[in-house]
């Protein structure tokens, strides 16, 4: 043990000790005998009730992460590597809070269907958010698990994100490569030529499939023989003619459903060749062993056809070392549609590995590919495969990571509170004080029609109103009608529909900043009626600017999931339109193009220049002020998330004080609070 610890640092590897177990119950157990079938969706194959497994693999995930935590310096890039460590991210991002945290999943992620089956399903999907950026093979696997999280956690990702408290977490796909240039290199070498040549000696003539798995029921072992099997009994004339050299590389003896699947195994191929073989042939050659570089990279040089056939397989790299092993420029490639690699590798003859005749027919097809065919399909299989290196997939990844890494500028997490401003406040010659209103003057109601002014908010905006120099203003997305109904009387500027009308006092006429003919919005009611009469609770509220579809009311798991799918449709349709989408807080709302919260704060600007502007909000919407506010702007965010504003207030009652701080001390500059 102490020469190995000895090597281990070396290499500046830390190890972590596992008993036999603990590998037994976390690694054979729960990883590879739940997570793995389950994520390659074999689930005849789960074993979810054997005792204590996902407690130790919970155990086992500890460890890990506090072997992190100890090695880890600030400023470290931590990067966590699949399935058997999916609850790392978060256990030190507990500990870790500032540390960029990132995990790539090397398998599938099914689809969510599949995975809410899991009984731990929360807390994996937990464990994994406590990264920055989660990284998949595919596209499919990131939608999956972007579905997973709405329906097991209720979040709503967005196309490349998900929004966790105050944290964003990155979602990515990276399809992880190959070097390349090191098997075309050694497919040139000369030990790979002598090998090549002794192989093609033996073969005598002999056309060879080339299959190499490690032995795993997701392999498609069983369906490959089966197809050829029926190659054989299909067309007598090929007998003595091909050979299907199944390499087999001994995998997780220990877990008995693989123990199980190989002697499966064993007879089928005992079996075919039975019925087809004589003196001097064997149609199946079964290598149950690893072989070393020089033997892989010469049997993908002597295969005339690559089966790689699996029926679920993460990536699978053994498909991309086959081609980047032609150097010759010959072969072909019969590849699953269900191995990552096949979004990649579109030129290989793609098929379905559970539809046995198709699977058949794949192999004959290969077998008559004219020469021209092969060349031009394996040039372009080159191209791609050269062009997505393994180099190239880990420097993508850490990158993202990076960029993750700095949390917004400026902080969210530093949680200052806007009052060591009031000095600024009160100096200030002009003030322009900006006030959102749903969920920053007033708490959210379960109906929008609910949220009137109470008396105590009367008060506070009469005593801004007194303040010397101060112009305040509501800057909401409510309408006209609502604004007038409400603050009748109230000494307040009005802005209605983010921006789109606005009365800048109340003796003035409201305005209108909009600019497009109202025809689009003919198309955009029809599609938001659907979602109403498809999601109880939810309902439409039209006003000049755009039309909102409010889904606060509503089962929330069944409204996020037909919001992420109107949202989908939406991006369809309005690009000919002069609209935008906007996404707040259970809302979805299209409205004209470039209004917004921002020009109001501009316009408000032009009219009192150089004022100190107060701008508070809540909202994704109050972004647009924050983010048009000048420089020495006290930009105030209300509640806890990633936000340009540069200050930070928990809750309305606290805006409410603060306001009347405000207040009071414009008014009597003397009082001025501590
Ligand atoms: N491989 C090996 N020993 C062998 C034959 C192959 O290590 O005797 C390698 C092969 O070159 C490939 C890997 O095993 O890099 C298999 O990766 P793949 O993604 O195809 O499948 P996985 O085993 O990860 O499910």
């Amino acid at each position: 043990v102490r020469e190995l610890n000895a090597r281990f640092a070396e290499q500046r590897l830390v190890p972590v000790t596992v008993s036999a177990e603990e590998i037994r119950k976390y690694y054979e157990g729960y990883s590879n005998g739940v997570l793995w079938p389950m994520f390659h969706y074999q689930l005849d194959r789960l074993d979810l009730d054997s005792g204590d497994n996902w407690e130790t693999y919970r155990e086992v995930n500890r460890r890990f992460a506090e072997a992190v935590v100890a090695e880890y310096r600030p400023g470290d890039l931590i990067w966590v590597q699949d399935y058997q460590l999916m609850l790392v991210p978060e256990l030190l991002r507990e500990r870790l809070p500032e540390a960029s945290i990132g995990f790539f999943l090397h398998i599938p992620f099914p689809s969510a269907e599949v995975f809410r089956i899991l009984p731990q399903r929360e807390r994996m999907l937990r464990g994994l958010l406590g990264a920055d950026v989660i990284g998949f093979h595919t596209f499919a696997y990131a939608r999956h698990f972007a579905t997973a999280l709405l329906h097991v956690l209720g979040l709503e990702p967005g196309v490349d994100s998900v929004q966790v408290g105050d944290r964003t977490v990155r979602l990515g796909v990276f399809p992880m490569g190959i070097d390349a240039e090191a098997f075309d290199a050694r497919s040139r070498s000369e030990a790979v030529t002598t090998e090549l040549t002794r192989i093609r000696d033996e073969l005598r003539g002999c056309r060879l499939f080339l299959s190499i798995d490690r032995l795993d029921y997701t392999k498609g072992l069983r369906r490959r023989l089966l197809a050829f099997e029926r190659l054989l009994l299909r067309r007598p004339e090929l007998r003595g003619t091909v050979k299907l050299l199944q390499v087999v590389v001994p995998s997780r003896t220990k877990v008995d459903s693989y123990a199980q699947f190989g002697r499966q195994v064993d007879e089928l191929v005992g079996r075919i060749n039975g019925a087809f073989s004589d003196v001097s042939y064997a149609p199946v050659q079964y290598l149950y062993r690893s072989v070393n570089e020089d033997q892989l990279t010469a049997l993908y040089r002597a295969a005339d056809v690559m089966l790689v056939t699996p029926l679920r397989d993460g990536m699978n790299l053994v498909s991309k070392e086959f081609v980047a092993a032609r150097s010759d420029g010959d072969g072909v490639l019969v590849l699953s549609e269900f191995a990552g690699a096949s979004a990649e590798l579109g030129e290989a003859i793609q098929i379905n590995p559970y539809d046995l005749d198709s699977q058949e027919a794949a192999f004959e097809r290969a077998l008559a590919m004219p020469e021209m065919e092969r060349r031009a399909r394996m040039r372009s299989l080159r191209k791609r495969v050269f062009n997505s290196s393994v180099r190239r997939w880990a420097e993508d990844f850490l990158d993202r990571l990076k960029e993750a890494a700095p949390p917004p500028a400026p902080p969210v997490r530093t949680k200052i509170t806007p009052h060591h401003r009031l000095g600024d406040i009160v100096a200030a010659p002009k003030v322009l004080c900006l006030m959102d209103y749903d969920g920053t003057l007033v708490d959210f109601q379960p109906s929008p029609l609910l949220a009137a002014p109470d008396a105590g908010l009367r008060i506070l905006l009469n005593r801004l109103a007194e303040a010397p120099g101060l112009s305040s203003h509501i800057v909401s997305g409510r309408t006209v009608d609502t604004l007038d109904d409400w603050f009748a009387g109230l000494p307040v500027g009005l802005h209605a529909e983010h921006g789109y009308w606005s009365r800048f006092a109340p003796d003035l006429p409201w305005t209108s900043a909009g600019k497009a003919p109202p025809e689009w919005k003919e198309k955009i009611l029809p599609i938001f009626e659907t979602f109403v009469s498809r999601t109880p609770g939810t309902l439409i509220e039209e006003k000049s600017a755009g039309v909102t579809w409010h889904y606060r009311m509503a089962n929330p798991e069944h409204a996020a999931r037909q919001a992420r799918d109107l949202l989908l449709l939406l991006t369809d349709v309005i690009s000919n339109l002069p609209v935008e989408i906007l996404r707040g807080d259970k809302i979805i709302e299209v409205r004209e193009h470039g209004v917004n919260k921002g020009n109001v704060l501009r316009r408000l600007l032009e009219l009192h220049p150089g004022a100190l502007v107060v701008a508070v909000g809540d909202d994704r919407t109050d972004e647009d002020m924050f983010e048009a506010a000048p420089s020495d702007a006290v930009t105030v965010l209300v509640g806890w998330r990633a936000s340009t504003a540069r200050y930070q207030l928990a809750g309305v009652g606290a805006v409410r004080e603060f306001l009347a701080e405000v207040a009071a001390c414009r008014t009597a500059p003397n009082a001025e609070a501590d």
